[in-house]
């Protein structure tokens, strides 16, 4: 059983999903104009943890994901003038380099990636239907939300209306009721992009591409909605109060799942403050995706995470140690099959995607894996005291299902430790031997063992596997 933290009600609860044979989670997207920094692939790596633990959960396909890509907005729009270009040359470049950014972190592609430019029609749809219903207006070219039309308007953010009005840095425009009200249809006007709509050419606002979005591909009501902290207050407050004004007071997700900030020093990391790392240059600089996908996953989802220089060391001396285990074990690793085992991690992460606490299981297992080195030797195992072969078989597995869950330790040590250190090499090598003997290639073989001979490095064989130690 699934534990999440929903944000409507400010606790855990049990998930329970409406339909566990198609599970819906939809989590707010990027708005394609710029190079992603660590803050924005936090709730990637997060989710994509998420979609892995439902999937293992409920079966592979149970989980329809869809994460959007705002492609139209006018931050693009200013990106394009300042360049001379038409806007999906911004788009497409940044989208392609946001997939490249996640993919290198682990994170895998979601079932539908709905682009906002490919939805209009469902939008305009939605915005006539709350016009209709008299939850929203038409001004000097703009359709706006009448947040006063919605009694239940703040269920989420619980704000008061005073903190509301401030909190939503409302642009003061003389064509609004309310201060509080919000654009759903602005007008375009020269050359800026646009599409023909009842209320002239013009364009969406950013709130109203999530809500049309979820209801055309996902439903009227999701499972999960994600996003991270920030986008409680206005954006999701808006989704709400868009989906159940036009859908008869229907609620639009039954579980709000956010996650916290990335903090720089005391600052949240944002592109505003200036104070951006990115993944892209990170790494640039040789750092390995894996190592800032453990890093993201190293405080709990709903914590801020501090980003620093040693927090990424942190992580890559845990995968160091980590791969320097398996490369010891790397036969037998690749013979053991993870199918229908449990992962050890399971509980930890179905207990709100507890990761730090998965971690911790994770590196117990492998410390124990490591102690399976010594042959005959016999090993406390949970209460029992089992053989260091014993121990292997039910260890392996376990490790294996865990680091598929958590979307790491998926290479070959080779490729860990390829261009990395001394030690992290010949463990490489180690495993290039046993490779080649493996496939009776014992000239391989033999001749790693004399160019590492050649470098003073002595290889010991044993029935658990190969130490090596200096001359
Ligand atoms: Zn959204």
């Amino acid at each position: 059983m699934i534990r999440l933290h929903d944000t409507m009600v400010r606790e855990k609860r049990p998930f329970v999903p409406l339909n566990s044979q198609r599970i819906t989670m939809y989590v707010c997207g990027p708005t394609v104009y710029g190079r992603a920094h660590i803050g924005n692939a936090r709730p990637a790596v997060v989710f994509d943890t998420l979609a892995r633990l439902i999937r293992h959960t409920y079966g592979e396909n149970s989980l329809v994901y869809a994460r959007n890509v705002t492609d139209v907005d006018d931050k693009i729009i200013a990106s394009a003038e300042a360049e001379g270009v038409d806007p999906s040359v911004i788009t497409e470049r940044y989208e392609r380099f946001y997939l490249e950014d996640m993919g290198a972190l682990g994170v895998a592609p979601p079932t539908i990636a709905p682009h906002a430019t490919q939805e209009i029609g469902p939008m305009i749809a939605m915005i006539e239907r709350l016009v209709g219903l008299g939850h929203a207006y038409e001004a000097e070219g703009h359709v706006l939300f009448s947040v006063p039309s919605d009694p239940d308007y703040g269920v989420l953010s619980r704000r008061d209306r005073d903190a509301m009005v401030a909190g939503a840095r409302v642009e003061v425009a003389p064509y609004k009721r309310d201060p509080a009200d919000f654009v759903l249809w602005k007008p375009s006007t020269g050359g800026v992009i646009g599409w023909d709509s009842p209320w002239g050419r013009g364009r969406p606002g950013w709130h109203i591409e999530c809500s049309a979005m979820i209801q055309a591909h996902l439903g009227e009501t999701i499972d999960i909605h994600g996003g991270g902290l920030d986008l409680i207050f206005p954006h999701h407050e808006n989704e709400i109060a868009q989906s159940r004004c036009a859908h008869s007071g229907v609620p639009l997700a039954r579980y709000w799942v956010h996650n916290g900030f990335v903090d720089m020093g005391s600052e949240k990391m944002s592109k505003s403050l200036g104070n951006i790392v990115t993944p892209a240059e990170l790494l640039e600089k040789g750092h390995r995706g894996e190592t800032l996908r453990l890093a993201l996953l190293s405080a709990h989802y709903r914590q801020p995470l501090a980003w620093t220089d040693e927090a990424v060391a942190q992580s890559k001396a845990t995968l160091d140690r980590w791969y320097r285990i398996i490369a010891a074990f790397w036969d037998a690793y690749q013979e053991y099959l993870d199918v229908g085992s449990k992962p050890a991690v399971l509980e930890a992460l179905s207990d709100d995607l507890n990761t730090p606490q998965a971690i911790t299981v994770l590196n117990q297992q492998l410390t124990a894996l490591s102690l399976t080195r010594i042959p005959g030797a016999t090993i406390r195992h949970g209460d029992r005291e089992v053989s260091s072969e014993e121990a292997q078989a039910e260890l392996i597995p376990t490790i294996k299902s865990s680091a598929r869950l958590l979307g790491i330790l998926q290479g070959s040590p080779i490729d860990w430790f390829q261009g990395g250190d001394e030690a992290g090499a010949i463990e490489a090598k180690i495993v290039e031997r046993a490779e080649a003997k493996k496939n009776r290639d014992f000239a391989t073989a033999d001749r790693i063992r004399d160019e590492l001979r050649a470098e003073g490095i002595l290889l010991e064989d044993s029935a658990s596997g190969t130490t090596w130690r200096r001359e």
